[in-house]
């Protein structure tokens, strides 16, 4: 096992490696920019590094920093979180060269399954149904063949895409053009590659994602579903496990599929088969290589500590069990906190003056924030995941509601008005809901006002 683990990220997911480093007996090193030097992981690792300042380009983004840091320190191994290089199959290589483990899949793989493209076709060889789509789309012209083969409407995508960016959808010929070259644009701003391709828009499909884990023996396990259906500009706002969409039989159905198809690719470590589920049937979406923000609904249910397998896997590991030792209790929701106004959405970044986490059974909180701590105006706004775990999807809501109520965060803007708004909803209640339901929702709600 390893003696001492750098952690390359921030914020809640760093606190979240470093606590199950602590309890695997391994020591940690946290790096961290300028404005993060007194983040609670900074203060919680033994050792800490700073990398740069603090915009993350010169800080979480450098690749030498950070294997720097690494053999400075002798550290043994890399966790990336998510986010930041956690998909970078070059800093995944490069770590591996200096010696040291990178936790996650190999550099191959993450090249393989990252990329939109050559994931839907190592999909499609392995039996995963995925949605009609194209290749690469060098021309507009090339997107009005595709998009007349497969039938409007279409969705262009980038195959580096991540974080609903670079995704534009064309209802005709049309809207083609506009689509296409913003597509292309967005992705040249945001990705490393511009690269576009096209899938067939889907339109009140569910987001549903498996979970697995592979070690380095070829076990295979898959630990069930999360609907992540609630959703803002593609990005999703409150996760819950298991869907209330599926029944027992599409529940075994999917997740023997994504098993079986994630031996035969030879995938290691951890990742997640996301898909669209519409009228009865599954379409493959995407694979993501790495530990995901929603992993703890999926850890509640299974009582899997999905980080604490990734540095067992990635250490040589094998997993302790098989599928049908996995066994699902109950049900979890997990509501995302942004620092940020529950209008406008505009980050509100700034120092915390009084900050109260719920506690109780069945409540957990991952954050990394402390009364007088003032968030940094350069990261991400989310500031505190709240999971909630019941015997049943209503105590689970019913606990979601209590624990909502007793948050208290005060010198910021959160999103909590706006999660509390969404669980009271009807169609939330009853679990009928798609990846358009909040957007709809609120267009309505702020006609009303
Ligand atoms: P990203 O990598 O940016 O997260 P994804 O491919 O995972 O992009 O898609 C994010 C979200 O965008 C999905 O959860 C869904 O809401 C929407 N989306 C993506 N592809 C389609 C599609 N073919 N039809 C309808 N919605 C889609």
């Amino acid at each position: 096992m390893f003696e001492k683990v750098l952690i390359a990220n921030r914020g809640e997911i760093a606190l979240r490696i470093h606590r199950a480093c602590r309890e695997m007996g391994i020591r940690t090193v946290a790096v961290h920019s300028e404005a993060d030097a007194k983040a609670m992981h900074v203060r919680l690792a033994d050792e800490a590094v700073c990398i740069g300042p603090s915009r993350s380009t010169d800080s979480y983004l450098n690749k030498s920093a950070i294997i720097s840091a690494a053999l400075i320190t002798g550290a043994d191994a890399i966790h990336p979180g998510f986010g930041f290089l956690s998909e970078n199959a070059d800093f995944a290589e490069m770590v591996e060269s200096h010696g040291i483990t990178f936790i996650g899949p190999s550099a191959e793989q993450m090249r393989k399954m990252g990329d939109k493209i050559t994931a839907r076709q190592a999909a499609v060889e392995a039996g995963i149904p995925v949605t009609p789509g194209s290749p690469s789309l060098d021309t507009v012209e090339d997107a009005k063949k595709w998009a007349a083969k497969i039938g409007y409407p279409v969705i262009i995508k980038a195959k580096d895409g991540g974080g609903g960016k670079g995704m534009k959808v064309a209802f005709s010929d049309e809207d083609i053009h506009e689509a296409y070259t913003m597509a292309r644009a967005e992705a040249k701003a945001a990705f490393p590659s511009d690269v576009v391709y096209m899938e067939k828009y889907l339109q009140k499909p569910r987001h549903i994602e498996i979970q697995i884990l592979a070690d380095k023996f070829g076990n295979v396990v898959h630990l069930g579903e999360r609907d992540c259906s609630i959703q803002r500009n593609n990005q999703k706002v409150i996760e819950e496990s298991p869907s209330p969409a599926l029944n027992q039989e599409q529940r075994e159905e999917i997740g023997e599929i994504v098993r079986k198809a994630i031996a035969k690719i030879g995938y290691q470590n951890a990742g997640t088969l996301e898909f669209l589920f519409e009228d009865g049937k599954f379409y493959f979406l995407e694979m993501n290589t790495r530990l995901q923000v929603e992993h703890p609904i999926t850890e509640a249910v299974s009582g899997i500590d999905i980080v604490r397998e990734q540095i067992r896997i990635a250490s040589g590991a094998a997993l302790g069990y098989k599928q049908q030792d996995i066994h699902f209790n109950g049900h979890a929701i997990e509501c995302r906190i942004n620092a940020e106004n529950p209008e406008t959405f505009a980050p509100c970044p700034g120092k915390i003056t009084e900050w109260h986490a719920p506690g109780g059974l069945g409540v957990r909180v991952d954050s990394e924030i402390y009364s007088g701590y003032t968030i940094p105006p350069f990261y991400d706004s989310m500031i505190a995941k709240l999971i909630v775990h019941g015997q049943t999807r209503n105590s689970a809501l019913m606990r979601m509601r209590r624990a909502l109520e007793e948050f208290v965060i005060d010198g910021v803007s959160t999103t909590i008005p706006l999660q509390q708004d969404i669980i009271s909803q009807t169609e939330f209640i009853d679990g009928i809901y798609n990846i358009h339901w909040l957007e709809d929702y609120m267009r309505k709600r702020n006609m009303d006002k």
